[in-house]
């Protein structure tokens, strides 16, 4: 039996590509100190890799930036506005992956997507009726010959065809149809490349197999790699799938001339029974994910044991694989020093997946594989009780009912008593909730963290700030305001902070889009609030003015999709768990006096499974209930908001109106606004308030502008429904840019208004 992995992450256990990159950018050092580091880096992860045994070890896994804008570049699929800059090939790649602005022009990056449903972002790749597209790059060649020359014997890992032109952009009247002969006879001269560079496996990567597959799908994956396959140049090719089962080609891919295919039995959750019911051809190897390529949890050796027993009945030939890349763990527990043993036992980040992988393969080998100490120290491992147990917590998830997802009176009555109580005008203004994170504010952040400042002095200037941000809003006019969120920088951490069974890391981080990398909290155990979160801020600044002031948190989803979640209890388990833990601040928020509470779910949408025939069992039936129970016990006259950063919702509309919110503010300036017509049609109940504005740019609207977008909003959204607020919160903007665009924005709705009257 052997062993493989799909990737490896690339930026750096301590982040050293992030920050030879940044320098290079800043033009601090040349081009050849970051290709230095970056091959410093590859031969780190290659010599680590063969350290632990693994057979199957991936190169070209590496990136300067994205794996999707590397295949772009290797298949020529280049705009031409990047060519024009007639820059070096590297600093043109960054131009495609961060825009430029310089001596040689002005351009835009590429535009960015999430990775399937992981929280990694590719550059998307465009193609024009012109694309010629064509072998034009040598970095898998290159790469192979690196980790030879190094004594490293690798298996070169390339994004596949398929997925390639399923993501892609079609700029022009073609479609990806249209570029099989030439993807075909590219992929083709790649395989020929490497053969000649002395590979024996190559790894085509087809996530895209995993999501539903209309007819049509079928039959472009079936064209590109019946011609890619009819002459494989004497390489062996694994046809590589993560994040999902295949359900909808999986007998394709049976009776084509594949080598090896590569099934997630992590993810894919009818990847086993797809074995078991049409067997695996005994010619191909199955090369089975087994070990969870996403979370960070030890394998549990008894249930992959008695996985690839069964998948033996079926498959003659297994190799142990992950079930994606590594790309989405951080790389070694080692750098995290100050973990206690009795937390480190239980995690895996991709190096210690690495010996997760040989103890695997040693233990299914060995005549008594339960007798091996592998085995026996996982086996106890797993059967002694985890700390972080809360029975109060347990109890009370168990104990919930119907009723407790049911916010009474119905939405109706309630928007009749809150419109008497809060007397607000037509088309109230709002903020989203953070207020410019200034140097000042970053930097007093990080006094007080580094124990520079005491309590008091931080307390002190964050009263005020708030005491400032409140007096401008005001002044401003704003009709329901916030008190600016200067207290935090992120959505999660803030919140994990004061809850009981979260675990905070030091160097967890995982890439999420070129140089940016997260680093998201682990829930440990059973979650509840360990004190009040954010009671003091909210009821500091609602005292200074008789205007409402919003409550302000995180809602269960989003807090549960930004970290890493536990795998001992169910994602609707913790979800629900989560939300009381909310639920507990909202009531106390309002004891507090807090009229208003806004429960963010940026991240609702982001776990969506990937094939939407999934979507309600797998997730919104628990999800928009978690949702639900945070706000379900609060008085008829207390105002729930919650906001999204998209409005990508036309497909989910019903669940979205069925969380039961009073008002959802959302994303809706850089969309077209097909989504009024979507909230038009279906009726949609909530109160609504699409972003009138961008805030991503620092570019000022003008008010002008703004009552337009407000016209086109009435034309749809009833005037009594309609609230007027920026589409997300300005944190990242500065106070220049916010004041005069919250001005014009008031302005905006006051004109507007009398329209109206
Ligand atoms: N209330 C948060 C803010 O304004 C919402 C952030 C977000 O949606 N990403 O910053
Ligand atoms: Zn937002």
């Amino acid at each position: 039996m052997k062993t493989s992995i799909i990737g490896y992450p690339r930026i750096g256990s301590l982040r050293e590509l992030k920050f030879a990159s940044e320098k290079y950018f800043r033009q601090e050092i040349s081009a050849d100190a970051l290709q230095e580091t970056a091959k410093t880096l590859r031969q780190e992860n290659w010599s680590v890799q063969k350290a632990s045994g693994l057979d199957l070890i991936p190169s070209n896994d590496f990136s300067f930036y994205d794996g999707m804008l590397d295949t772009a570049v290797l298949l020529n699929a280049v705009p031409e506005r990047y060519r024009a800059l007639d820059l070096s090939a590297l600093d043109m790649y960054f131009a495609m992956a961060r825009g430029y602005q310089g001596d040689h022009g002005d351009v835009k990056a590429l535009a960015m997507k999430k990775w399937f449903h992981t929280n990694y972002h590719y550059m998307v790749p465009e193609i024009e009726d012109t694309t010629q597209l064509k072998l034009d790059d040598t970095k898998p060649f290159d790469l192979f010959n690196e980790a030879k020359v190094a004594g490293v014997e690798t298996k070169p890992v390339i994004i596949g065809a398929y997925t390639f032109l399923k993501l892609a952009r079609f700029l022009g009247k073609k479609t990806a149809v249209d570029f099989v002969d030439d993807a075909m006879r590219a992929y083709g001269e790649i395989l020929a490349r490497l053969s000649a560079c002395g590979a024996q496996w190559v790894q085509l990567d087809e996530p895209c197999l995993v999501k539903d597959m209309t007819d049509a799908d079928q039959a472009l994956f079936q064209a590109l790699y019946q011609k890619i396959l009819s002459d494989k140049h004497g390489v062996k090719v694994l046809l590589q799938t993560y994040f999902g089962d295949v359900r909808d080609c999986y007998t394709i891919l049976c009776a084509m001339d594949f080598d090896g295919i590569g099934l997630d039995f992590i993810e894919g959750k009818q990847s086993l029974a797809l074995v078991q019911e049409n067997g695996f051809p005994a010619d191909k190897l199955l090369f089975a994910g087994v070990v969870n390529g996403r979370n960070i949890w030890r394998n549990h050796y008894a249930a992959t044991l008695e996985l690839v027993e069964t998948l033996k009945q079926s498959a003659a030939q297994i190799v142990l694989s992950t079930s994606c890349s590594l790309l989405h763990v951080p790389y070694t527990l080692r750098n995290e020093e100050k973990m206690v043993q009795e937390y480190r036992r239980h995690f895996a980040y991709a190096e210690e997946k690495l010996s997760e992988l040989s103890e695997l393969k040693a233990i299914l080998e060995a005549d008594a594989p339960e007798e091996t100490a592998a085995y026996q120290n996982n086996a106890a491992l797993f059967a002694s009780p985890r700390s972080g147990a809360d029975p109060a917590v347990q109890a009370r998830v168990a104990a919930l009912s119907e009723k407790d997802f049911v916010r009474l009176p119905e939405f109706a009555a309630r928007e009749a008593i809150q419109h008497e109580r809060f007397g607000l005008p037509l088309l109230p203004t709002t903020t989203i909730g953070s207020f410019p994170q200034t140097k000042e504010v970053r930097a007093a952040r990080a006094a007080f963290r580094k124990g520079e400042s005491t309590q008091e002095q931080y307390d002190a200037f964050l009263k005020e700030q708030i005491t400032a941000c409140i007096r401008l809003q005001e002044q401003i006019g704003l009709d329901v305001l916030v008190h600016g969120e200067f207290e935090r920088n992120d959505m999660v951490e803030y919140f994990g902070e004061s809850l009981d069974g979260y675990l905070f890391t030091e160097k967890a981080w995982v890439q999420s889009y070129g140089t940016r990398c997260v680093k998201p909290p682990v829930i440990w155990g059973d979650i509840s609030r360990a004190k009040p979160m954010t009671v003091k801020w909210s009821t500091f600044a609602q005292s200074l003015t008789d205007l409402p002031v919003k409550g302000m948190l995180t809602g269960p989803v989003t807090i549960l999709n930004w970290s890493f979640p536990r795998e001992d209890i169910s994602l609707k388990e913790s979800a629900y768990q989560i939300a009381l833990a909310i639920r507990d601040e909202v009531l106390d928020l309002e004891a507090n006096g807090i009229r208003i509470i806004q429960v963010d779910e940026a991240a609702l949408r982001e776990k969506l499974p990937l094939r939407q025939s999934d979507w309600k069992s797998y997730y919104l039936d628990w999800a928009i209930p978690a949702f639900r129970l945070v706000h379900s016990g609060v008085k008829p006259e207390t105002q729930i908001h919650t906001h999204m950063c998209y409005s990508e919702f036309a497909d989910i509309i019903r669940e979205i109106d069925d969380m039961d919110a009073d008002v959802i503010t959302f994303e809706a300036s850089r969309s077209d606004l097909t989504i009024l017509d979507v909230l038009k049609e279906s009726n949609f109940r909530t109160e609504v308030g699409p972003g009138v504005y961008d805030i991503h740019s620092p570019r000022v609207p003008s008010q002008e502008e703004i009552q337009v977008a407000l016209q086109k909003m009435l034309d749809k959204i009833p005037a009594r429904k309609l609230w007027v607020n920026p589409d997300c919160g300005l944190k990242t903007r500065g106070n220049a840019e916010t004041v005069p665009s919250l001005e014009h924005l008031v302005q905006a709705a006051k004109e507007v208004r009398k329209t109206l009257a």
